[in-house]
């Protein structure tokens, strides 16, 4: 099997720079591991406690009994940790740079303005009935009055349950129903790509299902002044009830273990799982990560390009970089609005430092082609991130060469909704890079590889990816069905959470994510990971992206079927795919051969755009009509055009 063996030394500036270089990492990580207590004990007090804690950690994974507790004597206030404590020192800083989709809107929103607006807002939820434990659904545009709402819940205590403003009237309802929430948090109307999205209307059709018994109120925040329906027994508008709130709000004493929000996952390889992330462990890695793996630094200008609606929105647009008091970048629009060089346009506008995207997001600009950011210049970045899925190498020398002019490090990040932090990845001061790997863990992150037998694999090697211990960050259950919970990520290898992602590790200890091990090849006997092929595929100067299945084959046991996306303006051919079928015969070896290739002009992704392949297997075996849970599938005219020209009939 080929190996990407292209290295990326640290580069010296960024070494004597970088707030961890490689031999602090070494130390910091052994300590982390061989003594938690007193490494977590430590740097447990890099976030404000209104009661100190007493115990660190208080964990099981017994299959019998899992249970996760962090810092669990100890109190807090998410809120207070985001605002109230930065307000002496950075008030007038900006908290919030608010970049529109159009763009000629934008707003700088300092610390000391946000902190007013969450005190007020949360003042006005109260005037609600909104009271400590109950949970808030947060259905809304990338505007600041969704970082302000999931602070304010933060603040009074309440439950936030952050649903992405792309989401289905069903899929509200759903997370409604799972949460029994009480209030729903909407706009009028969102603005994407220069399209009105009818949130409020989704939010209406959402409570027209029967079961949905819990919602008293829905709070409207106008945002487009768009025409919706009013029901005056539920609705009230956002400013009517914030206008006249005090600006005082004390922020409520929490446990570090009180709920302080639920989110669901992306739902990639089966029904969404709605996590609950609780509050001291959380808040101390969302920071941590933040500061170090973005090597944040006073004054840096920070932007995450996720949705508010995702784990990565929450823990890297608002909590982490909040925390650390840093100036964080919201942008409501997408990457192609109104041209394809906005994300190099609105790094120059605001001088933007860092900038975390998606494998999804570079593909799709590399496959308009490598003048695609125009005449922006981004001098001013000095570090990339990638998360969401595996980062093809292609895309990555794409990303590092014509976002970051060559000259910026890129943190490929590997974590999950569940996981609350990034728990693989970089240090930009510490750790050579690999284009594809994820490289090493993070402090107190113990990743393991395992066979199917749950035997631990040692050495360079391929297996199942678990982690062996607990860390601050992770998620404590399924919200409502603990029994869930424990079967998906603690019954497979007792003892173990385990991820359900697979991984390599080369002879340097590096982690490679191969895929989901449900995506699993197993071709004549052998077993391989689908981002191999796929990163084969895309390094092609003509495929833009490319999704690989295993289809039942007789003699092979499974046949090898490739969806394909071609790069803007390039046509598909008989030829093209026979060139193809030899390009992965020579990129990675006749074992690799594909069986069928498809060509198509979009791949099935979730709305947090991830390939969903456990749809594309059903189409390649010819099962069109079990496709599965569908309800976080972005855009289902891709499925049909897909079944319609299938090659497996
Ligand atoms: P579901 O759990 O509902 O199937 P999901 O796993 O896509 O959905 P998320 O929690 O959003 O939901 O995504 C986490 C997953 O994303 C990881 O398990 C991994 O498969 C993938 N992932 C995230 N970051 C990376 C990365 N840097 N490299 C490789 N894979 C990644
Ligand atoms: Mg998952």
């Amino acid at each position: 099997m080929s190996e990407q063996q292209k290295v990326y030394p640290v580069p010296a500036d960024v070494a004597s720079n970088a707030l961890i270089n490689k031999a602090k990492y070494e130390e910091m990580y052994k300590q982390s591991v061989e003594q938690p207590d007193a490494f977590w004990a430590e740097h447990g007090q890099r976030i404000d406690w209104m009661k100190p804690f007493s115990k660190v950690k208080n964990v099981s994974f017994d299959t019998h009994n899992v249970d996760i507790n962090w810092f669990e004597d100890g109190t807090l206030n998410a809120s207070a940790n985001c605002l109230d404590r930065h307000l002496e020192t950075r008030g007038d800083q900006v908290a919030i740079i608010w970049e529109g989709d159009n763009p000629e809107q934008s707003e700088n929103i300092t610390y000391r303005d946000l902190y007013t607006r969450v005190c007020k807002f949360s003042n006005a939820l109260k005037s609600q009935g909104v009271r400590k434990g109950d949970v808030v659904t947060i259905y809304m545009p990338m505007i600041p009055e969704a970082a302000v709402a999931m602070l304010a819940c933060a603040r009074i205590g309440a439950v936030h349950s952050v649903v992405f403003g792309g989401f289905s009237p069903d899929a509200i309802a759903g997370r409604i129903i799972n949460s029994d929430s009480r209030i729903v948090i909407t706009a009028d109307q969102g603005r994407r790509g220069g399209k009105a999205v009818p949130l409020k209307e989704n939010v209406d059709e959402a409570l027209t299902n029967p079961q949905v018994k819990t919602v008293e109120k829905v709070v409207v925040v106008q945002c487009t002044g768009g025409d919706i329906a009013w029901h005056d027994h539920r609705d009230v508008w956002y400013h009517d009830i914030y206008e006249g709130a005090s600006d005082i709000c004390p922020p409520e004493e929490m446990g570090a273990e009180d709920p302080l929000f639920i989110l669901y996952t992306s739902g990639s390889t089966g029904a969404p799982k709605g996590l609950k992330h609780t509050t001291g462990g959380y808040m101390v890695c969302a920071s941590m990560t933040h500061q170090y793996i973005f090597d944040y630094k006073e004054g840096d200008v920070y932007w995450c390009t996720a949705d508010v609606g995702w784990i990565t929105g929450h823990s890297y647009i608002v909590y982490g970089p909040l925390a650390n008091g840093a100036t964080t970048l919201m942008f409501e629009g997408v990457p192609s609005y109104p041209s394809h060089s906005r994300f190099g346009d609105v790094v120059d506008k605001h001088n933007v430092n860092i900038l975390y995207t998606a494998p999804t997001a570079v593909r799709a600009l590399m496959a308009q082609g490598d003048d695609v950011m125009g005449d922006s210049k981004r001098d001013s970045l000095r570090l990339l991130g990638s998360v969401g899925e595996p980062i093809n190498p292609e895309a990555w020398e794409w990303y590092h060469k014509n976002i970051g002019n060559g000259n910026c490090p890129i943190v490929d990040t590997w974590w999950q909704t569940e996981t609350g932090g990034i728990l693989i990845s970089p240090l930009p001061g510490a750790t050579d890079l690999k284009p594809g790997s994820a490289t090493l863990p993070f402090f107190g992150v113990q990743p393991a590889l395992v066979d199917g037998q749950g035997t631990e694999l040692e050495g360079a090697t391929e297996g199942g990816l678990i982690l062996q211990d607990s860390w601050p960050g992770q998620a404590r259950t399924i919200w409502g069905d603990h029994e869930r919970f424990v079967q998906t990520y603690f019954s497979t290898y007792p003892g173990t959470y385990f991820t359900g992602d697979g991984a390599r590790r080369d002879e340097d200890g590096y982690f490679w994510i191969t895929g989901r091990v449900d995506d699993v090849l197993n071709v004549s006997g052998h077993r391989m990971g689908t981002a191999e092929i796929e990163s084969a595929m895309v390094a092609h100067k003509d495929v833009a992206e490319a999704a690989v299945v295993g289809y039942p084959h007789e003699i092979k046991g499974q046949g090898i079927y490739i969806y394909i996306t071609l790069n803007d303006g390039v046509d598909e051919s008989e030829d093209l795919r026979k060139e193809l079928v030899k390009w992965v015969r020579k990129e990675i070896g006749p074992i690799a051969t594909p069986d069928l290739i498809q060509f198509s002009d979009g791949l099935p992704k979730t709305r947090s755009g991830k390939i969903m392949r456990r749809i594309l297997r059903k189409i390649a075996a010819n099962e069109c009509d079990g496709l599965g849970d569908t309800s976080t599938l972005a855009d289902p005219g891709v499925v049909d055009n897909l079944i319609e020209s299938r090659l497996n009939r």
